[in-house]
């Protein structure tokens, strides 16, 4: 398999992760931490393929492979492409921790096309989170993806194995505790915005792309204040030796905009409820990006969201 890129980065999503050659990006996410789908592609094609979903009963695992592969088979007949060539029960996965908690089925499939396309795969069922996970690498037949495939598939976790839980997408990562779930993703071409949810709240991290085209020859500082969505009551710069950039901590007082009623506004139900914020930013010169993490909150509890931030690589 040739690839430009001779880095390898990590993909983390709802507890998946992996890692691949740098210039494979996302090219489908859908789902969510239950059942979901991940494919990260190259400029010539699709490269890798995850697919997740609860354990349900006991249907044996070479049961399942057959399953997953049967439907494989029934995609290539519709398109009416010659049917998969498959070996099953390969050894691919060579991880002890991995293999410890896990049945794995390793397999190769190749089509016999003109322009056959062939993948490694494997696919698991993991007794500590009741996840199947069902992953794949394909490339071109006349390529050799031997040993990329397998170096992707031995990267591949379903979940974490300490207290914190490796979101990585589109070169930025940061860990959030293991106990905090993704509740909302936007993942627009200059915005990327994740909503967690946690036993104490929620919080919000957003990355803005073309950072120069934002803030428009102001400063920073004037940036981060003009974009806080409320009145600031206490303001703190923390310096870089903790964090990457040195950065902006604001907490403050918003209104909730759900309670914000258009008609009858000035009966006294009806006024809108305020809410105490806090936000913690910072600008990325090198990778020309604006990094915001928000965090809805009576009082001021910096540690949450300052723990967050010090995880965050957000350029190389
Ligand atoms: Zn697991
Ligand atoms: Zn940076």
């Amino acid at each position: 398999m040739k690839s430009s890129s001779s880095r390898w980065t990590p993909t983390g999503w709802h507890r998946l992760y992996l890692e691949t050659p740098e210039d494979w990006s996302i090219g489908a996410i859908s789902g969510d931490a239950t059942t979901g789908y991940l494919r990260l592609d190259d400029a010539v094609m699709p490269r890798v393929e995850v697919r997740w979903e609860p354990v349900k009963g006991q249907e044996p695992l070479d049961r399942i492979v057959a399953r997953y592969l049967e439907k494989l088979t029934e995609k290539n007949r519709k398109k009416k492409t010659p049917p998969l060539k498959v070996r099953r029960g390969l050894n691919l996965i060579k991880d002890e921790a991995v293999l410890q908690t896990r049945a794995i089925e390793g397999f190769h499939w190749e089509t016999e096309s003109e322009d056959a396309v062939q993948a490694y795969g494997a696919l698991w069922r993991c007794s500590v989170c009741n996840r199947i996970v069902f992953a794949q690498v394909l490339g071109l037949d006349r390529e050799s993806i031997f040993s990329t495939a397998t170096r992707v598939l031995n990267t591949l976790r379903d979940h974490p194995e300490g207290d914190t839980v490796v979101w990585a997408l589109y070169g930025m990562k940061f860990e959030t505790p293991a106990t905090w779930s993704l509740k909302e993703h936007r993942l627009l071409t200059g915005r990327i915005l994740l909503r967690f949810t946690g036993p104490d709240g929620e919080i919000e991290v957003e990355r803005l792309s073309l950072a120069e085209m934002q803030l428009n020859g102001r400063p920073f500082e004037t940036w981060f204040e003009q974009t806080c969505d409320g009145d600031i009551d206490r303001r703190d710069s923390l310096s870089e030796a903790e964090f990457s950039h040195p950065g902006l901590w604001y907490f403050g007082t918003a209104i909730d905009p759900a309670t914000v009623h258009k008609r009858l506004g000035w009966l006294p139900g009806r006024r809108p409820k305020k809410h105490g914020f806090e936000r913690y930013g910072w600008h990325c010169a090198p990778g020309n990006k604006l990094f915001s993490l928000r965090r809805p909150g009576e009082r001021p509890t910096p540690e949450a969201l300052l723990n967050v931030a010090r995880t965050l690589t957000c350029h190389r």
